[in-house]
């Protein structure tokens, strides 16, 4: 065990089994992982060698969401799943386009918070909350989380590759309407998702499921359904890669590129 695990070990972190925070870090090219979350890492990458790129698509269109939002008035953002800092964090990408916008880290991993805390030193409107987002009451109601949101006013509702880590017995689209419940028309829910786009993604499924213990590649079609009763923004369920990219996209898309589907939509 090297010093760093050992004094992770000491805070009760788990580092002999890959965490899903640590495999992000990885493909995000981050320094805060184990040779358990490599190694993991790596066995996924043998079936999707642009594992990499695809975390790199992730991480872009949510800057490109968060500014989109940032940009049609929304000041409040929750970002449940948030992982670890890395570049262009939820509330850089917002505070660029709107200084006053008010951002919640919500994550259950012990380490995000242990990291992230320092990025927010000097932001007072930003805070990390630990928590499990499958109890969205306590979440809502958790007081570092009230501090920061007014449920009377629009929020962004942030499920960026979070609800893949859910299993079906998790009902995460009754989640998400649990979520969307709580918070008054104009907000917005942004969601991106593992996406059964083929053979390698359905592989993939199968070493996530095995190794990590979390990693279900829907369909599209079912995650357009996280999206009923809302007003989606153009241009809809898409592959990360079209979702309002900054310029042109390859005519044929990968199996990287279409990995993971997204969009935003509004609460009437
Ligand atoms: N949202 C970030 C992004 O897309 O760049 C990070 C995504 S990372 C793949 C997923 C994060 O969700 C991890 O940090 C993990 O700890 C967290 N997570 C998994 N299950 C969770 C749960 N039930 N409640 C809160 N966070 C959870």
């Amino acid at each position: 065990m090297t010093d760093q695990q050992a004094e992770w070990a000491a805070k009760g972190i788990d580092v002999t089994r890959p965490s899903i925070a640590r495999a992000y870090d990885v493909v995000l090219n981050g320094r805060d992982n184990f040779e358990v979350d490599r190694a993991f890492v790596a066995e996924v990458v043998k079936v999707v060698p642009e594992l990499y790129d695809v975390a790199t698509y992730n991480r872009q269109v949510l800057g490109r969401g968060v500014r989109y939002l940032a940009a049609q008035g929304v000041r409040q953002f929750l970002d449940l799943g948030s992982g670890l800092p890395t570049v262009e964090n939820t509330h850089q990408a917002a505070q660029a386009v709107a200084p006053d916008a008010r951002v919640v880290y919500v994550d259950v991993d012990p380490i995000v918070r242990a990291h992230g805390l320092g990025l927010l030193a000097e932001n007072d409107r930003t805070t990390l909350v630990t928590a499990d987002i499958r109890e969205p009451e306590k979440v809502l109601a958790d007081p570092e989380v009230t501090a920061l949101i007014d449920l009377d006013r629009p929020v962004a509702v942030m499920m960026i590759g979070i609800l893949h880590h859910l299993a079906d017995a998790d009902d995460p689209q009754g989640l998400v309407g649990r979520y969307l419940d709580a918070v008054p028309s104009g907000s917005h829910l942004f969601v991106t998702h593992f996406c059964d786009a083929g053979p390698e993604a359905r592989e993939a499924e199968q070493k996530f499921l095995a190794l990590l213990g979390s990693g279900r590649f829907r369909t599209a079609e079912e995650i357009t359904a996280y999206f009923d009763g809302l007003d989606l923004v153009e241009p809809g369920v898409v592959p990360l890669p079209l979702w309002r990219p900054d310029g042109p996209v390859a005519d044929d898309l990968t199996v990287g590129h279409r990995l993971m589907y997204g969009g935003i939509a509004r609460k009437p």
